[in-house]
């Protein structure tokens, strides 16, 4: 426990930014606001926000949190840490001690912060990850200015997902500042990693327990699906290298040795002739977006063979061999109605196939790492009361969607064993990782409200 900091009943400290929360009175005082007077409150205090939403965003673009290799996780915390402390949620920092890539160089940081209300309840918590893709080539503006222009901020991470950071942010300031007396808690975290995973990050606290579903009940991770869409989960990743074998010859006579490139070519072509077309033919009920994801799909995600190319000397010519080693790394996402047994078993009888059918093949086949899919079901409380709140404040329902790729609900999902679990937040999906990313303001402050609205549903029913 980094810090606890428990603020005696009447003495709630105002909202960072915003006006005082008003005392605490004996007797369920709620029920002497009427439901236009608090939500009218709550809209007031939203459009009142809008300077604060932008600060926010522009600061945490402002710290830049690369991963690779895990930068600044640190500061990024302290900064969400003193935001926090200061809107009266008692903060943690915690390091996830031995995860991949941590160390005293690049120790992995995250945050959780709690503000529980008056009166025993359930617990929401967004859930946002700190860390950004490398910057890449292309970009117009400072990927790390957070540069406001024409209702957009640009930056690394805008959309992806500082901009949904900031919204639940300000949604929980928003909320606490019109419903104070609200039950239960809000929770909220800055978590490390996700973009490599999330194994020092959400992984690790569901590993403590921190999505335990004692502790959570609703959890939200304001990834850039779009404000109207509700995330239900995503499909799941086989991640696999697959090795072939050869002898080692001179490359004039390569009847002497055997190629393990020629062998590696048997195999992408039976996947082409065989495990493609029955991919394609299968079609998930989920509602994955974009549509071609709906569909199962493989990626060979890289190709070695032979001698290494000798990039410091680009001049330099090769001697002959004959190859005796290929690998292919391959990724293949699969679809809830796929069992991971036969995803494997798939790939394993096409390489068994060539062992009787081909001579001299030899295969070696390694599992990289796999992750299965996710789904939430759309009647679930968190997920029904988020498309409410879409269609209240945008004025038309919500659309269901699930991501081609994995995010750390499967963590969540798995680990915490919690299933009231989806992503909603602002960001267009395929600004992500591109250059000149940005996020637009009328976008967050709508998403501002849908999330505010649903802890005003979750949390403070009876005030409405
Ligand atoms: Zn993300």
């Amino acid at each position: 426990m980094r810090r606890a900091v428990v603020f005696p009943a009447g003495n709630i400290p105002g909202v960072w930014g915003l006006a005082p929360s008003p005392p605490l009175q004996p007797r369920a005082p709620w029920a002497k606001l009427g439901r236009m007077n608090n939500l009218a409150h709550l809209h007031r205090q939203i459009a009142n926000s809008r300077d604060a939403l932008i600060a926010l965003t522009q600061d945490l673009i402002r710290i830049p949190t690369l991963n690779p290799p895990g930068e600044n996780y640190h500061a990024i915390c302290d900064y969400l840490d003193q935001r926090l402390s200061n809107s009266g949620f008692d903060t943690e920092l915690v390091r996830a001690v031995g995860a991949p890539g941590d160390c005293e160089k690049y120790p992995r940081w995250n945050i959780v912060a709690r503000r529980d209300g008056a009166r025993p309840g359930e617990c929401v918590h967004f859930n946002s990850h700190t860390d950004v893709v490398d910057v890449g080539l292309g970009w117009t503006r400072d990927p790390f200015g957070g540069e406001l222009c024409d209702g957009k901020i640009y930056g690394r991470g805008a959309c992806d997902m500082k901009g949904g950071l900031a919204a639940s942010i300000i949604a929980a300031e928003c909320f606490i500042a019109a419903f104070p007396y609200y039950q239960g808690a809000i929770e909220i975290s800055g978590t490390a990693d996700e973009e490599s995973g999330g194994y020092g990050g959400v992984a690790y606290l569901a590993k403590q327990g921190y999505f335990n579903p004692d502790r959570v009940q609703h959890v939200i991770i304001p990834e850039p699906l779009n404000k109207d869409r509700v995330c239900l989960g995503h499909r799941g990743g086989w991640w696999a290298e697959i090795e072939t074998f050869g002898e080692i010859a001179h490359g004039s006579m390569p009847f002497l040795g055997d190629c393990a490139v020629r062998h590696m070519g048997a195999v992408i072509n039976a996947f082409e002739t065989t495990l493609f077309p029955v991919m394609a033919k299968r079609r998930t009920d989920m509602p994955v977006v974009p549509e071609g994801a709906r569909h199962s799909t493989m990626n060979i995600n890289s190709i070695h063979g032979g001698q290494a190319e000798n990039l410091a000397d680009s001049t330099a010519l090769p001697s002959h061999c004959v190859p005796d080693s290929c690998r292919i790394v391959i990724d293949r996402r699969f679809l809830v109605e796929e069992p991971l047994d036969q995803v494997r078993g798939e790939v394993r009888s096409i390489l068994d196939t060539l062992t009787t059918t081909r001579p001299d093949f030899e295969y070696d086949l390694r599992e990289l790492n796999h992750v299965l899919p996710s789904m939430t079901d759309r009647e679930a409380p968190v997920a029904r009361t988020v498309a409410g709140a879409i269609e209240q404040v945008l004025g038309k329902p919500a659309q269901f969607v699930a991501s081609p790729g994995t995010y750390d609900q499967k963590h969540i999902d798995r680990i915490g064993k919690l299933k009231n679990c989806i992503a909603y937040g602002p960001g267009i999906l395929e600004l992500a990782h591109k250059p000149d990313e940005w996020i637009g303001v009328d976008d967050m402050m709508d998403s501002v409200t849908v999330m505010a609205l649903s802890l005003v549903a979750l949390l403070a029913p009876d005030q409405t």
